[in-house]
C-alpha cells in the first residue's frame, strides 16, 4: 500500500505513527510546505514571550523521525487528481498514492482592509511569522493588534514582552463575547491594562497608512488614527479547502469527514484543522483548531487508513491556556452567538464553546480564581476555570464522561453555593466509583 499523508503538523505526524503501528512495510510519504516541518504550533506564543527558544518548539529527535520509517519531502502539493489516484507537486511532477490523507491545517483568516500589504503588518500562523514579529519588535516602538481569541492576546503579549508598546483594538464592546462572559472579559481587559497595553473598545480598523510601502498608522472606524510601526491581526482562521474543492470533495465550512475521518472519496481521509469532522454523538459536524483533537483524528484516519475501521468518538474539547497571564481553562459548551473580533473560530479555538444549549450558570469568584459552570438538565455541559486549576482536571473528566449531576444539581444552582467544594466532593465520589 502506498500512504501519502499531506500536511506535516500534528494530525499528519499522528497518522504516520498510526500507519506504522499497523502496516510495517507500507510505503509511507509525508509532505510538508513549511520549510521547518514539524513544530509545536502552539509553542509559537512562548517563542514569542521569550519563555521558550527554538530548540524547543521542536519535539522530535532526528532518531523519533527515522525509527518511523516514512519518506518526508519538503515540498507543496498544488493538486489532487482522485480519479488517477495522483497528487500533483508544484514542480509538476506526480505522485501516486493508493490512500491518502488530507491534513493541510488551516491559514489566518486575511485583513482585508486597504494598506494591509504593506511591511510591518503581521499575523501569528507559523515559524516564519514568529521571527519577522521578533526582527520587527527589535526596532519597532508601537504596535497595534487587532482581533480577537487567544492568538490575539498571544501577540500583545509577545510584544509586550518586547518592551513594545501596544494598543489593543476590540470592535466590540468586550474581549471574546462568545466564549467569555462578560466578568471573565473584564478579569482579562483589566490584566491587560495593568500590563500598560492600552485599550481601545468599539475601535474598527478600517485603513493601514504607510510610507513608501512601511505601516506607519492605522485608521479607525471613528476617524483617529493611531501610530505605529507593526499592525498585528488575529481575526480569525479558515480551514485550507483548495485542494479539497478542486478535487471534488464535499466540503463546508472545512472538508468534511464521517465519524472514521473519511472524505466524499473512499480512498482520501482529512484530519486536523482542515477537517470538519461528524460527532456521532451530538450528531453535528465541528471544526476545532486545537492540537489535541487534531492529534486524536490523525491517529483515527491512519488506523483506518490502515484497514482497520475505528471510529473517532470527539470528547468535550478543552484547552488549557494563558490569557493576560491568567491560566484559564474551557471545557465543553460555554458561550454562544458572534464575536464581531473573529470571523468563525481562532487558533485553539472549537466551535463546540459556542454551542451552549439552554443551560443554568453556576459561578464563583469575580477576580483572578473564577469558576463558571454551565448547569444542564442532568449533566454539566461547560466550564471555564480561571486562575486556581485545582478543578481542570476533574471538570474535564466529569463533562467528557457525560456524568449524572442529578444529585449535586440543585445544591450547584443555590445562590452563594460553595460549587468549588460541591464539584470536588462529587469528584472524589465519581473517581472512586469509576475506579471499581
Ligand atoms: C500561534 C498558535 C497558537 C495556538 N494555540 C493553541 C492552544 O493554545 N491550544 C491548542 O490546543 N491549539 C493551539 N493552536 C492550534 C494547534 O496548533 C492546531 O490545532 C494544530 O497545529 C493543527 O494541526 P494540523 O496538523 O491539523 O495542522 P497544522 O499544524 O497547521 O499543519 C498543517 C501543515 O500542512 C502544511 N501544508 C498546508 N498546505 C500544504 C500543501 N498544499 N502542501 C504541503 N503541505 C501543506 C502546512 O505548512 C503545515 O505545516 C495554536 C496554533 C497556533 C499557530
Amino acid at each position: 500500500m502506498k500512504y501519502v499523508i499531506i500536511g506535516s503538523g500534528v494530525a499528519g505526524l499522528a497518522a504516520c505513527e498510526a500507519i506504522r503501528s499497523v502496516d510495517k512495510v507500507g510505503e509511507v510519504t509525508m509532505l510538508g510546505d513549511d520549510p521547518h516541518g514539524y513544530y509545536s504550533r502552539p509553542g509559537l506564543a512562548y517563542y514569542l514571550t521569550g519563555e521558550m527558544d527554538e530548540r524547543g518548539l521542536f519535539p522530535r529527535s532526528k532518531d523519533d523521525w527515522s525509527s518511523l520509517h516514512i519518506r518526508y519531502l519538503n515540498r507543496k502539493v498544488t493538486r489532487i487528481h482522485p480519479v488517477e489516484h495522483q497528487l500533483e507537486l508544484e514542480d509538476a511532477s506526480r505522485l501516486e498514492y493508493g490512500r491518502l490523507l488530507i491534513a493541510v491545517g488551516a491559514q489566518a483568516a486575511c485583513l482585508d482592509v486597504p494598506g494591509a500589504d504593506q511591511e510591518g503588518v503581521v499575523k501569528l500562523d507559523h515559524m516564519e511569522d514568529a521571527r519577522q514579529i521578533l526582527k520587527l519588535a527589535r526596532r519597532g516602538r508601537t504596535a497595534v493588534v487587532a482581533g480577537g481569541g487567544i492568538t490575539a492576546l498571544e501577540l500583545v503579549e509577545g510584544l509586550r514582552a518586547r518592551g513594545v508598546n501596544v494598543h489593543y483594538l476590540l470592535r466590540g464592546e468586550r474581549y471574546w463575547s462568545n466564549v467569555l462572559d462578560q466578568h471573565e472579559s473584564k478579569i482579562i481587559e483589566h490584566r491587560l491594562q495593568k500590563e500598560g497595553v492600552k485599550l481601545h473598545h468599539q475601535a474598527g480598523l478600517v485603513e493601514v497608512l504607510g510610507k513608501r510601502g512601511r505601516v506607519q498608522a492605522v485608521r479607525l472606524l471613528d476617524g483617529r488614527t493611531l501610530r505605529c510601526d507593526i499592525l498585528a491581526y488575529a481575526i480569525g482562521i479558515r480551514p485550507r479547502l483548495d485542494l479539497a474543492q478542486e478535487a471534488g470533495l464535499a466540503v463546508e465550512r472545512g472538508v468534511l469527514a464521517d465519524e472514521y475521518l473519511h472524505t466524499s472519496d473512499p480512498d482520501i481521509f482529512a484530519a486536523g484543522d482542515v477537517a470538519q469532522v461528524y460527532d456521532p454523538l451530538s450528531r453535528r459536524s465541528v471544526i476545532d483548531s486545537l492540537w489535541g483533537p487534531a492529534r486524536e483524528q490523525g491517529t483515527v484516519a491512519g488506523l483506518n487508513m490502515a484497514g482497520q475501521k475505528t471510529a473517532y468518538l470527539k470528547k468535550a474539547p478543552f484547552n488549557v491556556t494563558r490569557l493576560a497571564g491568567l491560566t484559564t481553562t474551557i471545557i465543553g459548551a460555554v458561550g454562544r452567538g458572534g464575536d464581531k473580533d473573529l470571523v468563525g473560530i481562532a487558533r485553539g479555538d472549537s466551535e463546540t464553546w459556542r454551542a451552549l444549549p439552554d443551560a443554568t450558570v453556576a459561578q464563583k469568584g469575580f477576580e483572578v480564581n473564577r469558576l463558571r459552570l454551565l448547569v444542564g438538565e442532568k449533566t454539566l455541559l461547560g466550564a471555564i476555570v480561571m486562575g486556581d486549576q485545582k478543578l481542570s482536571f476533574p471538570l474535564e473528566k466529569i463533562i467528557a464522561g457525560n456524568a449524572d449531576i442529578t444529585a449535586i444539581r440543585e445544591r450547584l444552582l443555590q445562590p452563594g453555593a460553595p460549587i468549588a467544594d460541591i464539584i470536588a466532593e462529587y469528584w472524589t465520589a465519581w473517581r472512586a466509583q469509576h475506579a471499581s
